[in-house]
């Protein structure tokens, strides 16, 4: 019996070097047995590791055949209403979103904008099945405008201006809190009420104070290392 004399792992009698640090084997006692068969299969069974397009191919096959499926029963089986399109929607959204994952080189901007747009579109769907009183074109549409507008705003702060965890929080906040505000303007003027912000005025408030601690802390030096610090950020 012979053991590596680098890791100690006992060695099989076939081995001429440790399996596991390459170590060579040397004892005169017991020379290497390279006539018995050894205990490892001699080849390799390494698979190629999954690429791309192979995940691109069978996220777009598999919600490809969902639509398709759901929209052949919609027209055949269950015909009552137009179901099924909520269900082509949500996989042509679906696709939207795994599109960095089917190529790394797409723009994330781009992605972004893409994504708000699946969102708009998926909206648009909602509203042309529940036509209601223009609740798309005057809620759902500016808000998703805003939304994909304020993300993107994020994404390039983050991707131009190397800032701290802390400076990018209170840019969280202070989307937080315009958002809010917008949304709730924006509800005044669907029911055709008066502007004004009350519920939002509380998350307004929050947003600020909370806002006006970060910048202090990111504008004192000695404070900023001791969250740091402390935080592990
Ligand atoms: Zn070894």
């Amino acid at each position: 019996m012979s053991y590596c004399v680098n890791c100690g792992v006992e060695l099989h009698a076939t081995c001429s070097e440790c399996p596991l640090c390459r170590t060579v084997v040397q004892n005169p006692r017991q020379p290497v047995d390279r006539d018995s068969p050894t205990p490892f299969p001699g080849r390799k069974g390494d698979v190629a590791p999954v690429q791309k397009s192979d995940v691109t191919i069978l996220i777009s096959i598999v919600l490809a055949v969902t639509a398709g499926v759901c929209g052949l029963l919609n027209l055949m089986v269950f015909r009552g209403n137009s179901w099924s399109l909520y269900v082509i929607g949500g996989c042509a959204l679906l696709w939207v979103f795994c599109l960095p994952v089917f190529s790394g080189r797409i723009s994330p901007y781009l992605s972004l904008l893409l994504d708000g747009a699946g969102i708009s579109m998926y909206f648009g769907i909602v509203a042309w099945l529940h036509p209601g009183n223009g609740w798309y074109l005057r809620l759902a549409f500016p808000l998703t405008v805003l939304a994909t507008a304020l993300v993107l705003l994020f994404a390039a702060f983050v991707r131009q201006i190397h800032a701290s965890v802390l400076t990018r929080a209170a840019l969280v906040l202070g989307e937080t809190a315009a958002f809010t505000v917008i949304i709730e303007l924006l509800i005044d003027l669907y029911w055709q009420a008066a502007l004004q912000i009350t519920w939002s005025a509380i998350v307004l408030t929050c947003c600020v104070i909370i806002d006006a601690a970060l910048i202090t802390i990111i504008r004192r030096t000695r404070l900023r290392e001791e969250v740091r610090r402390r935080m592990h950020i």
